[in-house]
């Protein structure tokens, strides 16, 4: 059984077909990379598996339980996932641990000192340990998409969506934010993401998915759609971004 499990989504805005019988299985332990261009749908297909949208038909089964069901309990789901964006989105009046702390303790009702310790061990984990008590502004940005990591891993979620978490990024700082994502992969974590970086999804993705139109087109390992295309539109849009 797939860790996660996407079955013929369709997703509209208004008369926008923006997912269209979107169909993809996430095996536990893959890193699955999507790829498209801009406005084919995977933002919005990350953020229905996060159930900040609402699929209009489809499934969606995480570990077995359907996510898409409207009697789920969604704040549970949720906290089963981490989610990273591009934007870190850390409160700026916070603490970096308290940043990492606040969800666990406000939404969790995870006791104070555990989540404290929690959070410096997954601060500890991204490399953060001497920054915990810095405020988001005096870290770089590649520290402060760090942190988000961090926070986003802080409840242990079976899966991590990430959507295209360098591409605020000065270019030097992008290496250390796809290295911790390289570990992560090491360490098992099961990843849905896209990105701009191909050399990233070359090394570390088991699939990729390229995205056209809210359409799966083509998908398979990285030496499969990214070396040898059979879609003319990936063979194109592959050739617009190298
Ligand atoms: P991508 O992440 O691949 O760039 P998105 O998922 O962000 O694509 O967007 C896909 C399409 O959905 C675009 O046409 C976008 O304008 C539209 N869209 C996304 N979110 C909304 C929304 N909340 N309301 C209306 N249209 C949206
Ligand atoms: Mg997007």
């Amino acid at each position: 059984m797939s860790l996660l499990s996407i079955r013929e989504v369709r997703k509209s805005f208004g008369s926008n077909v923006v997912l269209d019988r979107f169909s993809l299985e996430v095996e536990a332990g893959e890193c699955v990379v999507l790829i498209g261009a801009s406005g084919s749908g995977k933002s919005t297909l990350l953020r229905c598996v996060n159930l900040l949208e609402t699929v209009d038909d489809g499934v969606i089964e995480l570990d077995g339980y359907d996510i898409t069901d409207p009697r789920v309990d969604a704040d549970g789901v949720r906290s089963g996932i981490g989610i990273v964006f591009q934007a870190y989105n850390l409160f700026p009046h916070l603490t970096v641990l308290d940043n990492v702390t606040l969800a666990p303790i406000r939404v969790h009702g995870v006791p104070r000192d555990v989540a404290r310790t929690r959070g410096l061990e997954m601060l500890d984990r991204v490399g953060l340990a001497a920054k915990a008590t810095a405020r988001p502004d005096e870290l770089s940005g590649g520290q402060q998409q760090r942190a988000a990591i961090a926070r986003a891993l802080v409840n242990s979620p079976k899966l991590m969506l990430l959507d295209e978490v360098t591409s605020a990024l000065d270019p030097e700082l992008v290496g250390e934010v796809l290295d911790l994502l390289r570990e992560l992969k090491t360490d098992g974590m099961t990843m849905l993401l896209c990105t701009h970086e191909m050399a990233f999804a070359r090394d570390v993705a088991d699939q990729v998915c390229f995205l056209d139109n809210g359409r799966l087109l083509e998908s398979g390992p990285p030496s499969q759609v990214l070396e040898n295309p059979t879609e003319p539109r990936t063979q194109e849009f592959l050739r617009r971004i190298r």
